[in-house]
C-alpha cells in the first residue's frame, strides 16, 4: 500500500511523479490527450496496463465511454468545460477492475490533456476509515443501550445486539461465552443463528474450561479441519470459527464466538477488540451490578430476617449510622438512618448503658473490638426484655478507619438461655436436695476413678469428691457388700450397662442403701471414656420393704396359725384361700383349698341363703356375720359363726369376699341342750297342770263306769244308755292321748334345720298343753282367733316353748296375785297381727307387771324373783335366745294392768 506522505504528496501535486516536467513517454499515473469533443487520441503513463483493452484500440472513443457508469456521469459537455476542477474518474479496468483515479484537465496544444493519478488505495482507506467509523457507532451504541437498558431487560438487549451484530457482519452462528464465576467453566450467556445455519450453541449451554486453551490476547481464526487444539474446534463443531477474548483487570472474562465464519479484511483485529469489549465490558459490568444488587438484597432479607442490622460510627459528628433494617427493628421507622450516639444510646436500658458506651470508647480509642449483650429501654407495659447483641470492630488504618458493627436480636436465644439457667438451677437444686447423687467416673487403665460428684452428695452422705477418690471409695462400701460392688464394676464395664445395690458408710458413720444406676460412655474407636451413673438413696424403702416383708411374714403365721378359719372366695363361692385351720375341718391340704367350692359343704337352703346374703354386701356395708350349718366329712352337723368382708372393684363389683369364721358347733350343742332342758324343765313345771289335763277325762270316764255299773246292778240297762256313756269315755280317751301325744311330740328334740311354719300352729299346741288347766285354775282365757297365716322360718316347738314359758310366768303372776286377793279375777290375752315383714305375737296379762328397775334384767339368764327351788331364771333368756336365733326380738313392757310380752318374727 502507498504511504500516506506520498499519496498526500500526489494530491497536492508536489510529488516529482506529479511534475509537469516528467517526460510525457513514462509519466506517473494516466495521460489522456483528448479532441474538443472528448475523444480520447492517446493513451499514456504507468497505468495505462491496467485499462480495459478498448481503451487502447485505434477506435478514438469518447471519453466517457471508457468510465464505469457511476463516474461517466460527473463528465457532461466537452473538455472545455471540466477546466479548474478536480475530476474524480473511474475506469473500467482489466479483469473487471475499476481503476479510480483523481486529475485535472489543460489545454494542450490542439486539444486537453487530462492528467490523473491512481487514487485507488486513497479510496479504499476512506472506506476502511468509515467502515472503523462506522463500528465504532454501533460499539458505542450497543454499549450504551447494555449500560442504561434495565437489569430485566439485559437478557433481551443483549441478544438484539448480538443479532445485529450476526447481520451486519454476516456471521451465521454468534455467541457471547462468559466465565462462570462458581465452577470457573465458560457458558454461554447469550446466542445468535441465522435462520439458515445450524445452532451451535445454547443459551446457558457449558463449554467447560475448553476455551481456556486458546489464547486471550488475539481474535482467533480456526480453520475447519484443522485440528492443532481439538477442544477448541469441537466448540465450533470442527468448522469454521473465529473468536475473539475480552480481557478485563482480572484477565480474559468473556469470548465473542463467530461460528461458520472467518474474519473479514475490512475488519482488523483491533476493531473486533474493540467492538467484542463494547458488548462484553457493559455486559459483565451489569451482571456484577446484578449480582451486588441480589446480593445487597439478600443481606437486607437476612438483615430483617434476623432482626439485625449494621451500625457504623461517626466520631467526628458523634453521630451514628444505623441500617434502615436495624431502625425498623428497634422500632425506630420514622427515626433518620443518622442519628446522635446518645439519641441511640437512650435506647438503650439504663442498666447496661453505660457499660455499652464504655466499651464503644475503648473501640474508638484503643480499636478493642466490641462484644456486649443489652436490654432495650422500653416504655410499653410488656416485661418479656429484649435483648440485643452488639458487635463491632475497626475497618482500615490511619485516615481511613471506620468503625462497623451490627445489632442482631439474640432476645429468643437469651430469654432461652435464662430460661435454661432457671431451669439448670432449679434442677441443681433438686438434685441438691433429692436423695440422689449424680457421678463421673473416669476410665483410667481399666479401673474407673472418680471425678465428678453432684453437690448433693455432701448434704447426703457427707462426703466430698476428695472423701471419695479411687482407693478410699472401696472402704467406705459395705464389707459384705464389696464384691457386689466389684462385680458391678465389672459387669458396667463388660456391657456398658449396671444396676446394683449396695451400702456405703456415710460421715456420721451410717450405712446407707444406695442404688446405683450407671452408663458406661465410649469414645468413636469404642474404648471406654468415662462412666455416669446416679447413686439413689433406696435405704427408708429398703427398710420399709424389709419391714413389710417381716409383716407380711407375721401375718402369714398369724392366719397360718390362727384357730379360727380364715379363707378368700370368689362371689361364686370358689376358694381361692384357705389357712390350715379350715383344710382340717375339710379333711384336705391347705394347698388343696384353691379351686374347691364352699357350696359343697353346704345343703341347698343353706347354700341359697349364703349366695343370697353374699349378694347383698356393698362397698358401704362390705360385712355380714352369720351362723351358718354345714354337712362336713365324717361329722353330724357344724355350726359355723361366719364374718365376710367383700372386695369390690372400682366399678362397685364384687371381686373376692375375705372370710374369718368359727366353729360354733358346741356352743350350738349346748344351746340345744339348754333349750332341751328347758323344755324338760317346764314339762316338769306343768306336770301338775297336766296331771289335771288328764286327770279330767279319768274323772268324767270314772263318773260314766260308775254310772254303767249302776246301771248294771239294778238291770236297767239300755243300748241307747250304754252306748253314749261309751262314746263318753271313748272322746275322754282320745283326749288323755291328745295331751300324752303332744308332750311327747314337745319333749323331742328340735330339728337340725330350721323350718317354714305358721305361727298359729305353736299357739294352738301351747294352749292344747296349758288351755284347760289354766282355765281350772279360774284364769280367764281371751285367745283372739289366730288367723295368722303368714309363715316364718324356725322351730315350731322352740316357738311353742317360748310361748309356754310366758304363760307360765303370767299364770304365776296372776296365782301370786289373787293368793292375796281373793277377789281378783285373771286374765291371759293374746293376740297375733302382722304386716308384710313382721308376725308379732302379744301376751298379756293383769298379774301387776314387772317392777320398772328390773325389766332391763328380766332376760338375763338365771335373773328370777321367785323363791329358791321354784323359779330358774331360765325361761325368759332360754325364749330370748330361740327368738333372737329365728331372726325375731322378744321384748318386754308394763301394759295397763301387768306385763306385755311381744315376739316379733320376720315373715317368709
Ligand atoms: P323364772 O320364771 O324361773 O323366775 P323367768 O326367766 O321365766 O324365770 O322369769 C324371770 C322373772 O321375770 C321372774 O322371776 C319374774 O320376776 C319376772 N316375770 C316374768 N314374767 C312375768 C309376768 N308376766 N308378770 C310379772 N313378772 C314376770
Amino acid at each position: 500500500m502507498t504511504s500516506g506522505d506520498n499519496l498526500f504528496g500526489r494530491l497536492l501535486g508536489r510529488s516529482s511523479a506529479l511534475t509537469l516536467d516528467t517526460p510525457i513517454a513514462h509519466p506517473t499515473g494516466l495521460q489522456l490527450q483528448l479532441d474538443h469533443q472528448g475523444h480520447v487520441l492517446t493513451v499514456n503513463g504507468t497505468l495505462r496496463s491496467q485499462l480495459a483493452a478498448h481503451a487502447l484500440g485505434d477506435a478514438r472513443p469518447l471519453l466517457r465511454e471508457l468510465l464505469c457508469a457511476s463516474s461517466a456521469l460527473s463528465i457532461e459537455g466537452s473538455p472545455a468545460d471540466w477546466q479548474r476542477q478536480t475530476l474524480d474518474l473511474d475506469f473500467q479496468g482489466t479483469a473487471d477492475m475499476v481503476l479510480h483515479t483523481r486529475g485535472w484537465i489543460e489545454p494542450d496544444g490542439d486539444g486537453w490533456s487530462l492528467r490523473l493519478l491512481d487514487v485507488g488505495d486513497l479510496l479504499a482507506g476512506r472506506q476502511l476509515a468509515q467502515q472503523r467509523d462506522h463500528n465504532y457507532v454501533m460499539a458505542c451504541q450497543m454499549s450504551e443501550q447494555l449500560r442504561v437498558c434495565s437489569l430485566a431487560r439485559l437478557p433481551e438487549v443483549f441478544s438484539e445486539h448480538l443479532r445485529s451484530l450476526a447481520q451486519q457482519w454476516h456471521i451465521p452462528c454468534v455467541a457471547m461465552a462468559l466465565l462462570d464465576e462458581e465452577d470457573q467453566g465458560w457458558r454461554i450467556y447469550s446466542q445468535y443463528a441465522a435462520h439458515d445455519a445450524p445452532a451451535l450453541w445454547q443459551t446457558d449451554q457449558h463449554l467447560g474450561i475448553s476455551l481456556d486453551s486458546a489464547n486471550g490476547n488475539a481474535p482467533l481464526s480456526l480453520a475447519q479441519g484443522r485440528s492443532d487444539n481439538p477442544p477448541l474446534h469441537s466448540i465450533f463443531g470442527n468448522t469454521d470459527g473465529f473468536l475473539v477474548p475480552y480481557r478485563d483487570s482480572q484477565g480474559v472474562a468473556a469470548w465473542l464466538l463467530c461460528g461458520l465464519y472467518n474474519s473479514q479484511p475490512h475488519t482488523s483485529d483491533r476493531d473486533w477488540l474493540n467492538l467484542t469489549a463494547a458488548l462484553a465490558a457493559p455486559l459483565l459490568s451489569r451482571l456484577r451490578e446484578q449480582r451486588h444488587h441480589q446480593q445487597l438484597e439478600r443481606v437486607e432479607a437476612l438483615q430483617g430476617l434476623l432482626g439485625t442490622g449494621w451500625w457504623e460510627l461517626l466520631p467526628a459528628t458523634q453521630q451514628i449510622q444505623l441500617a434502615p433494617q436495624l431502625l425498623h427493628s428497634l422500632g425506630q421507622e420514622d427515626g433518620a438512618t443518622r442519628q446522635g450516639l446518645d439519641a441511640w444510646l437512650e435506647l438503650i436500658h439504663p442498666a447496661d448503658r453505660q457499660e455499652l458506651n464504655s466499651r464503644l470508647q475503648d473501640l474508638q480509642a484503643l480499636g478493642k473490638p466490641l462484644l456486649a449483650s443489652v436490654r432495650l429501654q422500653r416504655s410499653d407495659t410488656d416485661h418479656t426484655p429484649i435483648w440485643y447483641r452488639v458487635q463491632g470492630q475497626v475497618l482500615g488504618a490511619g485516615d481511613n478507619r471506620r468503625w462497623i458493627g451490627f445489632m442482631l436480636d439474640i432476645s429468643d436465644i437469651k430469654n432461652q438461655q435464662l430460661q435454661a439457667a432457671a431451669a439448670h438451677a432449679r434442677l441443681d437444686n433438686l438434685i441438691a436436695s433429692s436423695p440422689a447423687v449424680i457421678y463421673v467416673q473416669r476410665y483410667i487403665n481399666g479401673a474407673l476413678h472418680p471425678a465428678f460428684f453432684s453437690d448433693s452428695l455432701l448434704p447426703l452422705l457427707g462426703w466430698t469428691l476428695a472423701d471419695c477418690d479411687h482407693t478410699s471409695l472401696v472402704s467406705l462400701i459395705h464389707p459384705e457388700d464389696r464384691d457386689l460392688y466389684f462385680e458391678r464394676t465389672r459387669q458396667l464395664l463388660r456391657e456398658g450397662t449396671v444396676r446394683s445395690r449396695y451400702r456405703l458408710r456415710d460421715k456420721q458413720g451410717h450405712y446407707h442403701w444406695l442404688l446405683d444406676e450407671a452408663k458406661l460412655l465410649r469414645d468413636d474407636l469404642g474404648l471406654p471414656v468415662e462412666a455416669v451413673g446416679l447413686w439413689l438413696d433406696v435405704t427408708d424403702a429398703t427398710l420399709a420393704a424389709e419391714h413389710i416383708r417381716q409383716s407380711e411374714e407375721r401375718y402369714r403365721i398369724l392366719v397360718e396359725d390362727s384357730p379360727a378359719m380364715i379363707c378368700r372366695y370368689q362371689p361364686d363361692l370358689t376358694l381361692t384361700f384357705g389357712n390350715t385351720p379350715l383344710a382340717n375341718y375339710l379333711e384336705c391340704m391347705p394347698s388343696q383349698l384353691p379351686g374347691l367350692n364352699l357350696g359343697n359343704w353346704l345343703s341347698d337352703e343353706q347354700r341359697q341363703a349364703f349366695v343370697q346374703r353374699i349378694s347383698q354386701l356393698t362397698a358401704e356395708f362390705p360385712v355380714s356375720t352369720a351362723e351358718i350349718s354345714l354337712q362336713l366329712p365324717g361329722r353330724e352337723h357344724a355350726w359355723w359363726v361366719w364374718s365376710d368382708r367383700g372386695v369390690f372393684d372400682e366399678h362397685g363389683a364384687l371381686v373376692e369376699v375375705q372370710a374369718v369364721g368359727r366353729d360354733n358347733t358346741d356352743v350350738r350343742r349346748s344351746q340345744q341342750q339348754l333349750t332341751q332342758s328347758a323344755k324338760m324343765a317346764t314339762l316338769g313345771e306343768m306336770a301338775t297342770g297336766l296331771a289335771h289335763e288328764i286327770n279330767q277325762p279319768l274323772n268324767v270316764m270314772h263318773m260314766a263306769v260308775v254310772n254303767v255299773l249302776k246301771r248294771l246292778s239294778s238291770g236297767d240297762v239300755q243300748i241307747d244308755y250304754l252306748t253314749e256313756k261309751l262314746q263318753r269315755i271313748d272322746a275322754q280317751v282320745q283326749r288323755a292321748a291328745r295331751v300324752v301325744d303332744h308332750m311327747r311330740v314337745f319333749g323331742r328334740r328340735s330339728e337340725i334345720e330350721q323350718q317354714p311354719f305358721d305361727p298359729a300352729q305353736a299357739l294352738e299346741g301351747t294352749l292344747s298343753l296349758l288351755g284347760e288347766g289354766l282355765r281350772g285354775k279360774g284364769v280367764e282365757m281371751r285367745i283372739t282367733p289366730a288367723d295368722c297365716g303368714v309363715q316364718v322360718n324356725g322351730y315350731v316347738d322352740q316357738l311353742e316353748q317360748v310361748l309356754i314359758n310366758l304363760m307360765v310366768n303370767a299364770r304365776d303372776a296372776l296365782l301370786g296375785k289373787r293368793g292375796k286377793d281373793p277377789q281378783f279375777r285373771p286374765w291371759i290375752a293374746v293376740h297375733c297381727e302382722h304386716d308384710s315383714r313382721h308376725v308379732r305375737i302379744w301376751v298379756e296379762d293383769n298379774g301387776g307387771g314387772i317392777d320398772p328397775r328390773l325389766l332391763e334384767r328380766i332376760f338375763e339368764p338365771f335373773f328370777t324373783t321367785k323363791p329358791i327351788g321354784v323359779g330358774t331364771g331360765l325361761g325368759l333368756s332360754v325364749s330370748y335366745g330361740i327368738v333372737e336365733n329365728m331372726g325375731g326380738r322378744l321384748s318386754v313392757a308394763n301394759g295397763e294392768e301387768g306385763a306385755k310380752f311381744c315376739i316379733e318374727l320376720p315373715v317368709l
